[in-house]
This record gives C-alpha cells, sequence and structure tokens, in this order.
C-alpha cells in the first residue's frame, strides 16, 4: 500500500491529478493518499518525479517497533487494572496469539491469492 514521504513530497500535483479514483489530496503542500478510496494501481508511485510515493514493505521496522511498544502498554496496564503482576505474562501470551493469528490470516490470504493466478 502506498504513503508519502512528507520530506520527499514538493507538492507538485502530479499523483493527484493521475490517481484514477481521486485518493489523493494535497494539504499543507504535500500529497495525502486516502486508503478507503485507493484502489492499489501503482499510479502514483510510477509518476512521481521525486520518488516521494514509498512501498509500504520500508515501515515494516517502524510497525515491528510500534507492535513491541504496543504490548509492551497492555502488559502494563493489565497488571494495573488487574490488579496483579501476574497479568504481564499473560497479556504478552495473549499478544503473542494475536499476532500468530494474524500471520496466519495473512499466509491463508496468500494462499488464496495465488491461486487466483491460476485463475482457480
Ligand atoms: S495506488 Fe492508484 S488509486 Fe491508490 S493513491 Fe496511488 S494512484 Fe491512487
Ligand atoms: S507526485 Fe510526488 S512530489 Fe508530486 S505531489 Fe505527488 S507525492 Fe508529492
Amino acid at each position: 500500500m502506498p504513503w508519502v514521504d512528507e520530506e520527499k513530497c514538493t507538492g507538485c500535483n502530479v499523483c493527484v491529478e493521475k490517481c484514477p479514483v481521486g485518493a489523493i489530496s494535497m494539504e499543507n503542500e504535500r500529497a495525502m493518499i486516502n486508503m478507503e478510496e485507493c484502489i492499489r494501481c501503482g499510479t502514483c508511485h510510477s509518476v512521481c518525479p521525486k520518488e516521494a510515493v514509498r512501498h509500504d514493505s520500508e515501515k515494516i521496522p517502524e510497525n515491528v517497533k510500534n507492535n513491541v511498544a504496543q504490548t509492551k502498554k497492555f502488559m502494563e496496564l493489565c497488571a494495573k487494572y488487574l490488579d496483579d503482576i501476574k497479568e504481564k505474562g499473560k497479556c504478552l501470551q495473549r499478544m503473542i496469539k494475536h499476532y500468530n493469528k494474524e500471520k496466519i490470516v495473512a499466509e491463508k490470504t496468500i494462499e488464496e491469492l495465488e491461486k487466483l493466478k491460476k485463475g482457480d
């Protein structure tokens, strides 16, 4: 999924004009993508003269960092609100289960999408 690097975007408006579904708008002279409207066509990646439209994969380290930070926060809050230090470990286990579930959903989705290549 595309996102705009605000440091690189010069607000030239090219992507706004070329997006086939009008999913990009300008805010403070920077392009903003409405992910609800975006159909993942990739046009904005190709037309941006500044390589300001970036791929989601670049955010993996940041996503992981955020997930770990959120898990730590939940662990602290579980211990605090349930008034039991042991809740930290239980919370951690629940979050690991949650991300395992997400992994399985992703793997099974990819399996199904691969079948589309064969026209199933
Ligand atoms: S990927 Fe396509 S639909 Fe999405 S914002 Fe870029 S140009 Fe628009
Ligand atoms: S084409 Fe690139 S530089 Fe121009 S507004 Fe869009 S993201 Fe910014």
